[in-house]
């Protein structure tokens, strides 16, 4: 692995967390920094071992890897849903370990959207309801939430489907919808876990570019991903196996092995 000295290494495709943010804004804060983070589920899972990263804001990133290797359970750890058994996890700065409840969940709520394989939408209520209901919860309403509700719908291309529920979409239309929702908010933090996994090849690629054109130098976006054409778009990779982290690519991708199995976990 290439070390953060300033020079070292820099074509080099293969970099450390580190490198990268060398690379980038030097003295910015990551936005995600987890160092030696372990998660073990009794009595013998070890699905994290180890693991240490940093991602930067204006940052996407893939975490690839085979079934079981560790990736949501570290996604979960990233949004703050669950707690490393050990190692650290600092969000903008702050050390989550040992925040209280109200903390974590004002950051949960404020700082960082979610979306699923699975879309996860209020089935009940339309497509803008659906997104006025996610600003109701971070306490945005009346006009204002009127105003960005029909702003994030525009802006996920569904001015047309607004007054549609959930059953009458189609599967990308969905996951157009938990994209607005997600990003009601303007999270810092945007958790994909498998965004594609539900779709078919033209659609997912739309909606890969629909998530990667929300990447600005006020966020990141993470996906978790069985797709090597998802990952390969992304600025960076993080191959895990067996709950370590082995590998951290970075740039362009030209046909490399991502590690992956065909198998939607
Ligand atoms: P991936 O998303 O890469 O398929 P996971 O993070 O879901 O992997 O799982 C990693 C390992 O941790 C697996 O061995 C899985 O069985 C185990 N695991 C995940 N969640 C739990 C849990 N809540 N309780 C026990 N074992 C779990
Ligand atoms: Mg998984």
């Amino acid at each position: 692995m290439a070390t953060n000295e300033a020079g070292a290494a820099p074509e080099s495709p293969v970099v450390s967390a580190r490198s990268a943010v060398a690379e980038n804004e030097a003295g910015a804060v990551p936005i995600v920094a987890v160092e030696a983070l372990t998660k073990t589920f009794p009595p013998t899972t070890h699905a994290l071992t180890d693991v240490s990263f940093e991602i930067l804001l204006g940052q996407s990133v893939a975490i690839i890897g085979k079934s079981g290797s560790g990736k949501s359970t570290l996604l979960s750890i990233l949004g703050l849903l669950e707690t490393p058994t050990s190692g650290t996890y600092r969000f903008a700065g702050t050390d989550t370990q040992g925040l209280p409840s109200r903390r974590l969940t004002a950051f949960r709520r404020d700082s960082i959207g979610y979306i699923f394989q699975a879309y996860n939408l209020v089935e009940y209520l339309t497509v803008r309801e659906n997104v006025l209901h996610a600003l109701d919860i971070k306490g945005i309403r009346g006009e204002q939430a009127e105003r960005i509700a029909e702003e994030k719908i525009a802006r996920v291309g569904l001015e047309e489907r607004r007054d549609a529920y959930p059953q009458t979409l189609s599967g990308g239309e969905q996951q157009r919808t938990a994209i607005a929702r997600a990003i009601a908010g303007a999270p810092q933090l945007l958790l994909c876990n498998e965004p594609t996994g539900n779709l078919d090849e033209r659609t997912a690629a739309s909606i890969l570019d629909l998530l990667l054109s929300m990447v600005s130098p006020t966020n990141a976006v993470v996906i978790v991903t069985h797709d090597s054409s998802v990952a390969a778009a992304c600025q960076r990779r993080l191959v895990m196996s067996d709950g370590v982290l082995t590998e951290q690519i970075s740039g362009s991708d030209s046909g490399i092995d991502d590690g992956t199995d065909e198998e939607s976990a």
